[in-house]
């Protein structure tokens, strides 16, 4: 998919029983340049009955003042036309140089999301050493019920 094409970004699509789960894998040296590394991304299911397609977005930016605090936050839109429903949920994890996990994962999840929704979570008052501390960023998203019959018309 064209999302590998961008530097430092890997992603592996894992088909699950009820839908799709893609994994995103950032790899930096700055978080706070994420969103200009790496960003906008697009992910579409490929989907044999619902196709959907989404936007997904991590912003990390620095707080205005002499504080040198940041705040991290995570969005995944849905921006097909398609007027089927579908369950979506989004997990982030954040990494240091020796795989220990560095901030608490943000998370989010939606039972019925329509065109144009949204997923978003995240957090603010993060020191900026705490920033440079971080290499891996994985993103996994899933998207379910694409594939039943009962849906919510
Ligand atoms: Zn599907």
């Amino acid at each position: 998919m064209a999302e590998s094409n961008y530097t430092g970004v890997t992603s592996r699509e894992v088909l699950i029983q009820d839908g799709h789960q893609v994994i995103y894998d950032f790899n930096l040296h700055h978080l706070d340049l994420i969103e200009k590394t790496f960003f906008p991304l697009e992910y579409e299911t490929w989907c044999l009955t619902v196709p959907t397609s989404w936007k997904i977005e991590l912003k990390c930016v620095r707080v205005p003042g002499n504080n040198g605090l940041y705040t991290f936050s995570v969005k995944l839109k849905r921006v097909d036309d398609s007027n089927r429903c579908v369950k979506a949920s989004l997990h982030v994890s954040f990494y240091d140089v020796r795989g220990r996990v560095a901030f608490p994962p943000l998370i989010s999840s939606k039972d019925i999301v329509e065109h144009d929704d949204e997923l978003e979570d995240g957090f603010g008052d993060i020191p900026s050493a705490d920033i440079s501390h971080v290499v891996l960023v994985k993103v996994v998203i899933m998207i379910k019920r694409c594939h039943t019959e009962t849906n919510f018309q």
